[in-house]
């Protein structure tokens, strides 16, 4: 199908960008189009304006030290997924990025626009949940920063206004305990469950966000006590088993909500035990 009319503007700067974002019109960023073009060929949106942040020049750099990245919103999820510097320090995210689609959509889709999308069956919502990222929202009244916990409240939908433009993410140093999991039907295919883990002893600090299943990223913080206890393997499955019992799990043509559950318990226990034994082995060292 074709999408519906609108008028496309290529903003020149951030301030343009969100100069813009203040027009009457129905208006949305346009940033990869990898979500936004289905949507608009699906007729599942009509904006009447589309504003292409693609080429401006300040949102597309990844800057990284030991303890801080912060990816801007014109970064393309390849070019992330090519960086050695975050593959090192950041593996967690990288391993995420591999499980998005195939080559031809992460080399236009972006970091920022699968955060601002909030698609419940997306891997970045949930490491960004995991790694405690935050981002930055700029509008025509200033700048905020938005936690990850924050920014998720629903299926597809952010705590972003709509004159709003995500101008990075940041990502604090990862914990040497991590896990990413999640099945597919087929390798590329969105998820029908998934975790991100992020598992740091020494600050007793763990997050374990489920997605996929349901609407929304969700921390499982049984699981999370059950890591930070050291608890044992039958501890681990009684915590996965619990969490899961109170998910709202989505049924669908793709896999009934029991099917998913059972998904979920195997790859929470899975993703726990192996951030677990990557912190160890990194403390053993
Ligand atoms: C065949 C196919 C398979 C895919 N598989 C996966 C997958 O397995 N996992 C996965 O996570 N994703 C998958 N995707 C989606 C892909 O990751 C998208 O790139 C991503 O969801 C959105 O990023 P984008 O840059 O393309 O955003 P766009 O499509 O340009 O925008 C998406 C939405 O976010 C808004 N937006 C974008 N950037 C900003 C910003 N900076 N500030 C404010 N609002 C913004 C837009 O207005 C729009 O509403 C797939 C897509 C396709 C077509």
């Amino acid at each position: 199908m074709k999408p519906p009319p609108f008028d496309y503007i290529a903003a020149t700067s951030v301030e343009d960008a969100v100069a813009l974002l203040t027009d009457e019109r129905d208006s949305r960023i346009l940033a990869g189009g990898q979500s936004l073009l289905p949507i608009l060929n699906l007729r599942l949106g009509s904006p009447e304006l589309l504003i292409d942040i693609g080429r401006i020049d300040e949102l597309g750099t990844i800057e990284l030290s030991d303890h801080h990245l912060q990816i801007g919103a014109a970064v393309t999820q390849q070019s992330v997924l090519d960086d050695a510097g975050v593959g090192r320090r950041w593996p967690l995210l990288t391993d995420a990025l591999r499980h998005i689609g195939h080559a031809q959509i992460r080399n236009r889709g972006t970091v920022c626009g699968s955060l601002a999308h909030n698609d419940p069956q997306a891997e970045l919502p949930a490491v960004a949940m995991a790694l405690g990222a935050e981002v930055v929202a700029r509008s025509a009244n200033g700048s905020r920063r938005v936690a990850a916990d924050e920014l998720f409240t629903g299926p597809f939908s952010t705590s972003l206004a709509p004159d709003e433009l995500l101008v990075s993410v940041e990502f604090p140093a990862q914990p040497s305990g991590w896990a990413f999991q999640e099945f597919a039907v087929r390798p590329g295919d969105f998820a029908l469950a998934g975790v991100a883990c992020a598992f740091d002893p020494i600050h007793s600090a763990a997050r374990v966000v489920m997605f996929g299943s349901s609407g929304c990223p969700m921390q499982a913080t049984a699981v999370e006590e059950a890591l930070l206890a050291g608890a044992g393997a039958g501890d681990l499955e009684q915590a996965a088993a619990a969490t899961v019992e109170s998910l709202d799990a989505t049924g669908d043509i793709h896999a009934s909500a029991a099917s998913r559950r059972t998904l979920m318990t195997k790859l929470l226990i899975e993703a726990a035990s192996q951030a677990h034994q990557r912190a160890r082995t990194e403390t053993d060292r």
